[in-house]
């Protein structure tokens, strides 16, 4: 059978010979997983059927946050309450669609589950901060080498409030982030404004963490550490991988579309379609699109000095290269349900209160709309480490709403898996093994 990647990069021989890594996704957790794998002294073959930094991907139309305190779990105690309002409300900042309830309703128990006590969000917080604690230098470092070090920005993030006791009624949440490690200033009105003078004077209350950065072109970002990867000497096939060949316990081989590329290790980098791959070699992981939305507006006039989320519409305003997007919304309808542009409409509504000047209605030129899929696992961990059939190949997904901030560090750990050795600081709350 074909080998692409040997085809095209030859064969070193002999035991001296670097392991060959195959990473199967080249969103920004693939990307960032093959710089590193590089840098490990490794040989790169990279597997994708679309190109880098471009729609199909969750990476490009995120909202640029990388959120270092980002380390809550979707669900908090008392979700369940909201049940009745997912289920009945189609267009609430989470829904789910009643078509795709019986396969999801196994993941969201689990989701539910996760957030059930406070000492449960703790230690899910605590694991994530481990892994997004250094996210923005870490990422300011990868932009450097890649040639965009104007793409990566730390100068804070804000969550605006209309009042203090809208802040007040997400104490647990900010409890969570403080025993984890996270601080922040608390602005009043006069700061805020000041601040932030083309925001609506409704809200009146924020909170800025000065530690978080962000990203000012995801899309761009992820194109600039692709060309990188390749320029390190790692081989790009364009094809879709299907599976692997694994004899005696060792990884033979990545099976795609176009034959086998022969190798030592693997890794799982595929976002939400990643389920598949891992359940093939011994690792079924619950793994859902997160669905969510953005609407974009081109040069945009006026708009947030800081990146912002909105605690009254549940979602983030970035201005990215002189364009405005608003990103949010959670919708659990699979990874083949067509898109409910009602949803981003609903962002753009939202934004329009925020911020004046805009063109009236979402469907106006120089407006653009863009679904996509967070590979999310129900306890709102990314799965990092090997997979239980062989350990030569290691699954790195399920970043959920973190994996731009999450992907830096998932690319280390990663490398070192790949390598055959455990990371100081992973923990096995990582492990795909948790869901046995
Ligand atoms: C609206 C929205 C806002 C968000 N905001 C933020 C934010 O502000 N900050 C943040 O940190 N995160 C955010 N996220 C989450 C973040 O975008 C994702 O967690 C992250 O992009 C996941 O990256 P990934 O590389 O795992 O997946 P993807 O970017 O989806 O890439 C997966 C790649 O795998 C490829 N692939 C799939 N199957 C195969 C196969 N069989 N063989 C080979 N290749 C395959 C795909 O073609 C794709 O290129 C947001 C997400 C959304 C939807």
């Amino acid at each position: 059978m074909q080998d692409p990647a040997n085809a095209s990069q030859g064969n070193a021989a002999g035991s001296e010979r670097p392991r060959h890594a195959v990473v199967i996704g080249q969103g920004v957790v693939g990307c960032a997983v093959a710089i590193e794998a590089m840098r490990a002294g490794m040989r790169v073959t990279v597997v994708d059927p679309e190109p880098a930094g471009a729609e199909h991907a969750a990476s490009y139309g995120n909202s640029g946050w990388l959120s270092s305190h980002s380390v809550l779990p979707p669900a908090l105690p008392g979700a369940w309450r909201n049940v009745p309002v997912w289920l009945a409300d189609p267009l609430g900042p989470l829904a789910v669609r009643w078509r795709h309830l019986p396969r999801a309703l196994p993941w969201l128990l689990r989701y539910l589950a996760s957030g059930w006590t406070e000492a449960r969000v703790q230690r899910t917080a605590d694991a994530l901060r481990r892994l997004l604690r250094d996210a923005p230098s870490l990422h300011r470092q990868l932009a450097a080498e890649a040639g965009v070090p104007e793409l990566i920005e730390q100068r804070g993030l804000l969550h605006v409030y209309r009042s203090r006791a809208e802040f007040e009624s997400e104490t647990l949440g900010w409890r969570v982030r403080s025993r984890a490690g996270v601080t922040w200033e608390e602005w009043d009105a006069a700061t805020l404004r000041a601040r932030e003078p083309d925001l609506n004077p409704r809200y009146t209350f924020a909170v800025f963490v000065a530690e978080a950065g962000s990203c000012r072109d995801p899309g761009a970002y992820v194109a600039a550490l692709a060309k990188h990867v390749q320029w390190l000497g790692a081989t790009v096939v364009r094809a879709r991988a299907e599976g692997f060949r694994v004899e005696g316990g060792r990884l033979r081989a990545v099976r795609t579309q176009s034959g086998e590329i022969a190798c030592d290790a693997a890794a799982i980098c595929a976002g939400a379609r990643s389920a598949a791959l891992a359940a093939s070699v011994g690792s079924p992981v619950p793994l859902e699109s997160e669905r969510g939305y953005h609407v974009q507006v081109a040069a945009a006039t006026g708009g947030p000095r800081t990146s912002m989320m909105a605690a009254d519409g549940k979602l983030i305003v970035h201005a990215m290269n002189g364009r405005l997007r608003a990103g949010g919304q959670v919708e659990i309808a699979g990874l083949a349900a067509p898109a409910d542009w009602r949803r981003a409409d609903i962002l753009y509504a939202h934004l329009r209160t925020m911020f004046e000047g805009l063109p009236p209605t979402a469907d106006a030129p120089g407006v653009q709309r863009w679904l996509g899929h967070r590979p999310s696992t129900p306890d709102g961990l990314p799965c990092i480490g090997p997979a239980t059939a062989t350990r030569d190949v290691v699954l790195a997904f399920g970043h959920g709403h973190v994996g731009l901030t999450g992907s830096a560090r998932t690319g280390r750990w990663a490398a070192e898996w790949l390598s055959g050795r455990q990371p100081a600081e992973w923990t096995a709350a990582f492990g795909a093994e948790r869901f046995r």
